[in-house]
């Protein structure tokens, strides 16, 4: 089996100039070791940001970080539901080829020397099944963001300092999920009425006003506890949801774009030029990789991303190739060009750039680049599901009420 990843590996002279110390952790600035914060927001699809051009002004303190980092605006997940998707983020490896033997980032930020620390929501992110693996400090609360932001800060105020590595997921925009599965039977696709489906788009906009006005506060009691100059700020998603662009509505079922193109912002304190605009393709495997390099640290033998701290820094590099996986469908984005193996109904062949929406297959014109594509996913194999649909939170509801959205 060919490995998907091979032709991207470093030649041994660049891995070992890499290997030398790296730069942000030599800054004569900041000789102490970087926190990080890594901020998961559950179900965001990227176009719906204002930085990726989203016109709805939903997201003023995600645009304003992104203003301010880095913006990779070609960020593909490599699963369409939450559970794999992080275990994908967190092992570096493609959804099906995630295990319990492999190290996650947290296991290796712990050993060399971070507090590690973890405020999730439950759910698909919870300690029974596995998400505690290298936090020091694990907890979960259904209320999500609200609840971890004031829980951060007051493990700031007893005396947990640096450096550390807080990862906080948040899940605002689930709500949209919750809702729906309250209107219809499980399964089958929704058939809701125009007016429905404005009021399913409105509270989808309305989850990510909410997330996005936590994470501002997140941001900001970063700042008060002083550790802005010395944190490295990462927002990604583990996935997109689907509002109808391909005929249904939620996530966990396909891996078109709506789905699996997710944010990345990349927020180094050491970057003084800042807004750093990636615009090649990038993967979530590459945070865990990027994150180690990021504060000094090696990264591991067994991640297939690699480090983006290069392109922090305006190197150009070339776009990386992306594996998305969901039940038994599959996609390989290279470049511009997106093949997805649907399962037993075949595949297509789709020009991202002239097509971003995905509705013509032009396979038939490009019968050697299906079979290349072909090939290179041919190594993936497992078959990768959620488990779970979430239970509701009753801080958010209470938001999204006072916001108008529900009523
Ligand atoms: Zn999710």
């Amino acid at each position: 089996m060919r490995d998907p990843f091979a032709r991207h590996r470093l030649p041994l002279l660049w891995a070992l100039l890499v290997a030398l110390p790296p730069l942000v952790s030599c800054s004569p600035r900041h000789a102490a070791p970087l926190n990080v914060l890594l901020i998961s927001l559950d179900t965001l699809r990227a176009d719906h940001l204002g930085a990726w051009g989203h016109p709805g002004g939903i997201s003023p303190y995600l645009d304003r970080l992104a203003r301010r980092g880095a913006m990779f605006r070609s960020c593909i997940a490599q699963s369409a539901s939450t559970l794999p998707s992080h275990r994908s983020m967190f092992q570096s490896r493609p959804a099906s080829l995630t295990d319990d033997e492999r190290p996650v980032l947290a296991e290796l930020m712990r050993d060399a020397g971070w507090r590690t620390i973890a405020l999730t929501g439950g759910g698909n992110i919870s300690a029974e099944l596995g998400f505690d693996r290298g936090f020091a400090e694990y907890e979960e609360d259904r209320a999500g963001l609200s609840w971890a932001v004031p829980r951060i800060a007051s493990w700031w105020e007893e005396g947990n300092r640096e450096p550390f590595f807080a990862f906080v997921p948040g899940a605002g925009t689930r709500e949209l999920c919750r809702r729906l599965r309250g209107l219809e039977g499980d399964g089958d696709p929704p058939r809701l009425s125009p007016v429905e489906r404005r009021r399913i788009r409105s509270l989808y906009a309305g989850g990510i006003r909410y997330t996005d006005a936590e994470v501002g506060r997140l941001l900001r009691v970063l700042e008060g506890e002083g550790f802005e100059s010395r944190t490295l700020v990462i927002v990604v998603s583990d996935h997109g949801e689907e509002l109808w662009d391909h005929g249904t509505v939620l996530h966990s079922h396909t891996v078109f774009q709506e789905l699996v193109h997710v944010p990345l912002i990349l927020r180094d304190p050491n970057d003084e030029r800042g807004g750093a605009l990636v615009a090649e393709t990038v993967r979530n495997l590459d945070v865990a990789p990027t994150i180690l390099e990021g504060v000094g640290l090696p990264v591991a033998g067994s991640f297939d991303g690699v480090s983006l701290v290069g392109r922090l820094r305006g190197e150009i590099g070339p776009s990386l190739p992306a594996v998305s996986e969901m039940g038994r469908r599959k996609a390989f984005v290279d470049g511009p060009w997106k093949l997805v193996l649907d399962g037993r109904a075949g595949s297509a062949l789709y020009d991202l750039q002239n097509d971003p929406g995905e509705t013509r297959d032009v396979a038939a014109e490009h019968p050697e680049r299906v079979r290349e594509f072909r090939t290179l996913l041919a190594g993936l194999g497992g078959i990768v599901r959620e488990l779970s649909a979430e239970a509701p939170s009753p801080e958010l509801t209470e938001r999204l009420r006072a916001l108008g959205y529900i009523d």
